[in-house]
């Protein structure tokens, strides 16, 4: 088939009645019609749908649509049809439809009129549906979510990893467009190969999203006073507020109700109906804020949401990006505030102690990975875009200025001897630990792995005694971040060294760095030490800051030290 440009502008306004493509779209859509495999890695909200929607109102045949969750393909399906006279033109095909429904969808397929067909992958397991659709005529077959086919994704579902047999029944060379948001390296290429696309066409979004601002505080026991501040110099605008568990998420609703905020909480323990209402009251505006857990989200388009609190830290940076996400859809400000504190780490690894010994490995990996996101002290869109495999110039890159720790940035000094050690160290060692070993390593501790690789014995075992674990650690996040160093996320977070870094051994550069902020544990709570903090981004919280110098000072005579 062969279109040019204005025959797709026109498909374009005809059934969408858009004037123009967003971003890669058009070029998606070329490659989709051209019965290519097509790989598309765009950020919520980019305009994913449309890449498969169009092209299959435009091919003959029908389109396959494999969708996790039923809510989001009933949408779809609805928005389609509005658009058209035909009611057939979309379809679900699921586990609800009684044998005449059934009966209905198969006929509308076999006449050619139903153009998408959405399917949950466990449907498509069926032997009937799967005998039937192998007799059809099938344009493509688009698996939307498709991270969900990787344990490394933030939505992992077994059943997308059948996809691929069952594709293989319906048709060999039907092809096969994968959609996704996730942006890690690690998600794309479990997508690539289980799809089995290796030579897929592949379409990537930039994941920058200027209009939202960063910022991360430590979370102390006034975090709700804290969170009932933030809302309330915010007051009139739609904000999201996310817990961990259903008990925080009712409890703060209520602190917030009773606070004069208009707040509804959300969590998958309300019957369908309450949460139906809620998420009205949100839409509409008769609600401000809506507290929930991470059920609430997902295919909720409200563009002007201004803020996305996150209570509890997420449990991966997918996650937090996700959710962080559904601030400032219009372009306009989203202010994305999360409350750090390590023992909620902890508390996360404990939810994983009882699952299989792999799914705990990746759980912690990606862990670690929020840890150093929480707690570093360079532009956190550079953090987070590098995790992304994103490069970003954090000087003159859109949305440069737009997070705590550039608007209030910590002295930086020169460590290019340091990084030269370090990267010593890791070749010297073999490219075979994690920071954690390189960092004892570097202090000269050892531990049961180091002795049994006779690193202790070696001259440049401890040479960086001088400095504490913590600022090592804090340097080889750094220099991951500036790609010297990379970690081989396969093997859980082994560093390895890049030809930047072997470079920089020969012939070392200027690296200037700055150390990490550092959150104290006490005994019930967790409390930044370092003095700039609180408060709006930009300023420093006089009130909090002298409180906090208080709890440290009475923290400091209980243990008996100095503050
Ligand atoms: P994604 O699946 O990538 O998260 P969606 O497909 O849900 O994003 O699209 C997000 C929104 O953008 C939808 O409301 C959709 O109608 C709108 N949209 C998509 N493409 C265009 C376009 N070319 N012009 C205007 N709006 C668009
Ligand atoms: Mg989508």
């Amino acid at each position: 088939m062969s279109l040019n440009e204005t025959d797709l502008q026109g498909a374009l306004k005809k059934y969408f009645g858009f004037s123009q493509f967003r971003g890669l779209q058009e070029k998606v859509i070329e490659s989709i019609l051209g019965k290519q495999n097509t790989f598309v890695i765009m950020p919520t909200g980019g305009g994913k749908s449309l890449c498969y929607q169009l092209p299959a109102l435009m091919c003959e045949g029908t389109a396959i649509v494999v969708s996790p969750l039923i809510a989001l393909m009933k949408n779809q399906v609805d928005a389609i049809r509005s658009i058209s006279s035909e009611e057939g033109i979309a379809h679900v095909l699921n586990s609800s439809l009684n044998k005449s429904e059934v009966k209905r969808v198969k006929g509308d397929i076999v006449s050619g009129v139903t153009k998408l067909l959405y399917v949950a992958p466990e449907s498509l397991t069926k032997e009937e549906y799967v005998d039937f659709l192998k007799e059809q005529k099938i344009s493509f077959l688009a698996v939307d979510e498709a991270h969900c086919i990787s344990e490394w994704g933030h939505d992992f579902r077994p059943e997308y990893r059948n996809l691929r047999n069952i594709i293989k029944r319906i048709g060999e060379d039907i092809p096969i467009i994968g959609l996704t948001a996730t942006a890690t390296p690690k998600v794309q290429e479990d997508i690539l190969k289980n799809l089995a696309m290796s030579g897929a066409n592949t379409f990537k979004a930039s994941f920058n999203r200027p209009n939202l601002f960063y910022e991360i505080r430590p979370k102390t026991k006034n975090v709700d006073a804290d969170i009932i501040r933030f809302v309330k110099q915010n007051s009139g605008k739609s904000g999201i507020v996310y817990c961990l568990s259903r008990k925080r998420v009712e409890e703060l609703a209520q602190t917030l109700e009773v606070n004069g905020v208009k707040a509804v909480p959300y969590h998958a323990g309300l019957d369908a109906k309450t949460r139906a209402k809620h998420q009205d009251m949100f839409l509409m505006e008769d609600a401000d804020v809506v507290v929930a857990t991470i059920a609430f989200g997902m295919g909720i388009d409200k563009p002007d949401v201004r803020f996305v609190i996150h209570h509890d830290i997420p449990k991966s940076i997918e996650s937090y990006y996700q959710e962080t996400g559904r601030a400032g859809r219009d372009g306009g400000e989203g202010h994305c505030l999360a409350y750090y504190a390590y023992k909620d780490i902890e508390k996360l690894e404990k939810f994983m102690s009882g699952k299989p010994v792999a799914e705990q490995e990746i759980g912690h990996a990606l862990l670690q990975e929020v840890v150093a996101f929480a707690e570093t002290s360079i532009s956190r869109r550079k953090f987070i875009l590098h995790y992304f495999g994103e490069e970003f110039d954090d000087v003159t890159g859109d949305g440069a200025d737009m997070d705590d720790n550039v608007r209030n940035p910590k002295k930086k000094h020169e460590a290019q001897e340091e990084v030269q050690l370090l990267l010593k160290v890791v070749n010297r060692t073999g490219e075979i630990y994690k920071s954690k070993d390189l960092v004892n390593t570097l202090i000269g501790k050892s531990n049961a792995l180091i002795i049994s690789h006779k690193t202790h014995e070696q001259p440049f075992f401890g040479t960086g005694k001088s400095r504490e674990d913590k600022y090592w650690m804090a340097l080889i996040r750094q220099v991951l971040v500036s790609g010297y160093l990379k970690k081989d996320i396969e093997t859980y977070g082994v560093i390895r060294i890049t030809p930047e870094g072997r470079e920089f051994i020969e012939s070392p550069v200027s690296f200037m760095m700055t150390e990490d902020h550092v959150y104290n544990q006490a005994k019930d709570d967790s409390i930044i030490t370092a003095a700039k903090s609180g408060g709006k981004a930009g300023g420093t919280d006089d009130r909090l800051v002298g409180m906090l110098k208080d709890l440290r000072k009475s923290v400091a005579k209980k243990l008996g030290v100095p503050p």
